[in-house]
């Protein structure tokens, strides 16, 4: 008999919020920089002896030293997509701050042509990247951050987007209009990361910018008035449950509000850093029908809502609604 994890594990499934430094394996990390893998997983994990966003942005710190050279680069990229696959994810939009990626010499031109080139060679998933701009780059006058802009520009063929992450509560959103504005300009496609660790009002700036997708965006739910906001403009949310608990932004997971987002709002479920959680889309999906009562049809919607915010033209999205369709066709479980 199959289990419902099989079940679930077989079922296609669109990622739109997924870190590629969050999500190396730990062995590869343990190999590249020749460390005992014990060590490395400790480092890169979180635990219980994590407290803070602080120590959760630490786990970082050693998959970027290992993610230093094209080498690497590649193949981390073609890990990460090979155990998407292993899941049946059939779409996926990686990201990541091509900024951290310079410290041995490499140009952030060089690390993003790298990663997209990467990507393109893996066969039997569909995957974008998206850029992410950092926020604690303010301090440097954005520099680095329109550099990322300008790549996505120069490269507009390969549809790169772009994001704003990083510490959203000490760097609030609405500090980053002019941002949003080169990126407007250039009519490039973009998510921010709001209302994770900050409250609402941030959800209010990314909106202001013309956000059309948000990265978590679960503080929408103490305030009405912006869900009303976020159903009306259709706005998608790229909620990641697990990793909100180990960022602290929610307690415990069955005090998650994504029930309540849900059923208001274009909600998408996504693992954001698989490394770091120790989570796939499959366990996630099983929390959903287990703490959450979401039923095999629930899990198709937030599939279909998932492509709806994709950044890949409507031709390319008409054949991966056939595919949700065809695979949540037996609604049994
Ligand atoms: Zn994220």
């Amino acid at each position: 008999m199959e289990t419902l994890t099989e079940k679930i594990r077989a079922l296609p499934k669109v990622e739109l919020h997924l870190h590629i430094d969050g999500s190396v394996r730990p062995k590869t990390v343990s190999e590249l920089l020749n460390l005992p893998l014990p060590e490395v997983e400790e480092k890169m994990m979180v635990s219980k002896e994590t407290h803070s966003l602080t120590d959760y942005l630490t786990k970082f710190d050693l998959p970027i030293e290992a993610m230093q050279t094209k080498e690497n680069l590649k193949r981390i990229t073609k890990e990460l997509l090979d155990d998407l696959k292993e899941e049946h994810v059939i779409y996926a939009e990686l990201r990541f701050a091509p900024m951290f990626h310079t410290k041995k010499g490499l140009t952030q031109e060089e690390v993003v042509d790298t990663v997209w080139s990467s990507m393109k060679e893996v066969e039997g998933i569909q995957s974008n990247l998206i850029l992410c701009c950092m926020r604690h780059d303010i301090e440097n006058g954005n520099i680095h951050n329109f550099e990322t802009i300008e790549l996505a520009n120069k490269w507009k063929d390969r549809r790169i987007a772009l994001d704003l992450a990083g510490d959203e509560s000490k760097y609030p959103t609405i500090l980053f209009e002019e941002l949003f504005q080169k990126i407007r300009a250039y009519d490039l496609p973009f998510t921010i990361h709001a209302g994770e660790a900050s409250d609402y009002h941030s959800i209010e700036a990314a909106l202001s910018f013309g956000a059309k997708r948000i990265g978590h965006g679960i503080r929408a739910s103490e305030n009405s008035a912006l869900m009303e906001q976020l159903q009306h403009n259709h706005v998608i949310l790229e909620v990641c449950p697990d990793s909100n608990v180990d960022t602290m932004a929610v307690l415990k997971k069955q005090d998650h509000p994504i029930f309540q987002l849900y059923h208001h709002v274009l909600v998408t479920v996504n693992t954001d850093n698989r490394t770091v959680s120790q989570i796939n889309l499959t366990d996630e999906y099983r929390d959903l029908i287990e703490l959450f009562h979401f039923t095999w049809d629930d899990l198709k919607k937030i599939n279909i809502n998932a492509i709806k915010g994709a950044f890949i033209d409507e031709k390319e999205k008409q054949i991966l609604y056939q595919k949700i369709e065809e695979g949540y066709h037996d609604t049994t479980y």
